[in-house]
């Protein structure tokens, strides 16, 4: 947090210094487009492939092949899920939530790309639906679907509270993932990563400009649909925190499962399965 009362003197030409031009970092005019109209067409001709239930405060993965559509669904209560994904093939491959941010905001929805990590840097999912688009931002400054949080995890939990707490989305994600690929729990929990945190309200409060979460908008019958641009694996924690409007870390918050969905298209006609990035990695040598 920046210091309240300052220890340097403001220079003479701090009013100019400051009221340079907004510049957005990464524009995204250039990326490749997302062709809504088409997924839409390839996803009304889908049938149902299959579902997973996620138990509260229990994490499950599941595998999406390249072009199928992932639901996942709020179905008991308002519950928040923390969301990870990897390259099926390759688990070194994974979402990069910081990217993601940087390209497309702190909130994702429709149309957004979530991108993999470095050297790979491409897509791993499209946003096809969200029905809680409507959110918006409040006047709060908050939303839903954040790529800023990281997951709720056991260390930060014992440096804050001094307790252990096993139920974190960390702990939730290392647990799922060892059954799901076949390894220890230690070899699993260095490939959780930081997660988009889907249905989760949170922003940044105005005056210190620290994270903050409000109880999710999100009710049973509401969901938000990826469509895979290879083939990816699923991991998702329903996060201890239930709604994410009081408490995480702990026993106390009312939770609920979360369901992912699969559907398969008819016809993968005009999908293009996304390649790795382009950069040649020579890093001028
Ligand atoms: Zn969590």
């Amino acid at each position: 947090m920046k210091l309240k009362s300052p220890k340097h003197v403001e220079p003479t030409d701090a009013k100019e210094r400051r009221e340079t031009n907004v510049l957005v970092c990464y524009p995204t005019e250039t990326l490749p487009k997302v062709d809504l109209a088409a997924a839409f067409t390839r996803r009304n001709g889908a049938e149902f492939f299959n579902s997973i239930i996620v138990p509260a405060r229990h994490a499950g993965c599941v595998d999406v092949p390249a072009g199928y559509f992932a639901r996942i669904l709020s179905t008991e209560g308002p519950q928040v899920g923390d969301l990870n994904i990897w390259n099926t093939h390759n688990i070194a491959e994974r979402f990069y939530s910081g990217k993601t941010r940087a390209l497309h905001g702190t909130h994702v929805s429709t149309g957004d790309t979530l991108w993999s990590n470095l050297p790979y840097m491409r897509p791993l999912a499209n946003i096809t639906c969200d029905t809680l688009d409507w959110y918006g931002f409040d006047v709060d400054g908050g939303s839903v679907h954040d790529v800023i949080g990281t997951r709720c995890d056991p260390y930060t939990g014992r440096l804050l509270s001094g307790e252990n707490y096993h139920q974190c989305c960390h702990s939730n994600l290392t647990r799922a993932m060892a059954d799901h690929f076949d390894m220890d729990l230690s070899e699993a929990e260095m490939h959780v990563h930081d997660v988009m945190n889907v249905f989760m309200l949170t922003g940044f409060t105005h005056d210190t400009h620290q994270y903050f979460m409000k109880a999710s908008p999100v009710r049973p019958g509401d969901f938000i649909e990826l469509e895979a641009q290879t083939d990816i694996t699923l991991g998702l924690s329903a996060c201890p925190g239930g709604d994410c409007g009081d408490e995480h870390s702990s026993d106390t918050a009312s939770c609920f499962p979360l369901k992912i969905e699969i559907y398969a298209p008819k016809s993968l006609d005009g999908f293009m399965p996304s390649k790795i990035n382009l950069y040649d990695r020579s890093h001028g040598k």
